[in-house]
């Protein structure tokens, strides 16, 4: 890039170092032509696909409402905050490298079930039941109280 105080296209750099957490790189650079020095930060741009909902409206991807939801379905479930991020995390990769530009939310919704269920049964049922909006709520309240019953430690 060029230098800040005198547009000199020839800088070099002094000094590379990892900062924020490894999460950018950090660099000193100094001018050829002038001496000044400056500092650079590099960070990688992910760019995450644009969500279209079911009515065909556009949205940007939110991550903090994904984990709202995720987090919803998990209330009280035996499920460790870490898996809980892993799982996030696997989704958020799964979007930055699929090189779509767009994405259906019920796409998403799919890869969320997908972590869920690996997650815990119970979780899995109650998002797909407020996700697939099934017609029968008694039916799904069935299952619910199966599987609950069904993961009940035993005493
Ligand atoms: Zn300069």
């Amino acid at each position: 890039m060029h230098c800040p105080f005198c547009s000199d296209p020839e800088t070099k750099v002094v000094d590379s170092r990892l900062a924020e957490e490894g999460a950018a790189v950090r660099r000193r650079r100094e001018c050829l032509e002038c001496g000044e020095r400056f500092t650079t930060y590099e960070t990688a741009e992910l760019t995450l696909p644009s969500v279209v909902k079911r009515d065909g409206r556009r949205e940007e991807f939110d991550a903090a409402k994904l984990r709202n939801s995720m987090m919803r379905a998990l209330e009280k479930r035996p499920v460790a905050m870490e898996s809980i991020e892993s799982a996030l995390n696997h989704i958020k990769h799964w979007l930055c490298t699929g090189g779509e530009r767009e994405i259906s939310s019920l796409d998403i919704g799919e890869r969320v079930m997908e972590e869920l269920r690996r997650m815990d049964e119970v979780a899995y049922v109650r998002f797909a039941s407020v996700y697939r909006s099934f017609q029968d709520v008694n039916a799904f309240r069935e299952e619910i109280e199966r599987l609950e019953k069904k993961l009940a430690p035993k005493c």
